[in-house]
């Protein structure tokens, strides 16, 4: 597909970001690129429209902008997965390792229910410690777990492939558009 070449193109690699040895990807150049930018939702929307996905939960803060214009597309709600202390209302949390120390992620109550059938976004997959988060909150592993969501698949614009987060997400689906090299 001819448009996978000029999203991968308009993400920029900034080296030594946020720290030595890190090659960071950043996506806001690809947001410089209206046509990139519209071919990367239109490429989830393709994917998604006919999957009765009834909730985009988007993962803070790149989630929130890949996550938004796809609910609207295809006619889901959309629900922020934060970072800890940001939610007003009541919230469910769950922890995940990071590579030094740990994270939190919180959602509201009753935002997702059982029997929503979920699509997880996110910018990027490292090691998948944030989707794998994100699923544990939304019962992607086992109905039974927290709000019992079935979580569809997760999506990412872009994977760094080396460090084999998918295979974090206990065999759930993962689409990306880009891997990294
Ligand atoms: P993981 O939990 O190791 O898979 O890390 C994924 C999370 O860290 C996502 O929320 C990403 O937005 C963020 N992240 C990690 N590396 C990068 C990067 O190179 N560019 C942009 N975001 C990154």
């Amino acid at each position: 597909d001819h448009r996978l070449r000029r999203i991968a193109s308009s993400i920029r690699v900034i080296p030594e970001f946020p720290k030595p040895g890190i090659l960071f990807q950043d996506i806001t150049t690809l947001l410089l690129d209206p046509e990139a930018f519209r071919d990367t939702i239109d490429m989830f929307v393709e994917r998604y429209r006919d999957k009765e996905i009834s909730v985009v939960a988007g993962i803070e803060a790149r989630g929130f902008i890949f996550g938004p214009p796809i609910a609207l597309a295809i006619g889901a709600k959309f629900v922020p997965m934060r970072k800890p202390k940001k939610l007003p209302g009541e919230v469910i949390s769950e922890e995940y390792s990071l590579e030094y120390g740990t994270d939190k992620m919180e959602m509201h109550v009753g935002a997702v229910e059982a029997g929503d059938r979920a699509l997880v976004i996110d910018d990027l997959i490292a090691t998948g410690g944030t989707l794998a988060a994100a699923m544990r909150l939304l019962g992607g592993f086992s109905s039974t777990d927290r709000v019992g969501a079935e979580v569809v698949e997760c999506a990412c614009v872009i994977e760094l492939p080396e460090l084999k987060g998918r295979d974090k997400l206990g065999g759930r689906p993962l689409f990306v558009l880009v891997k990294a090299v």
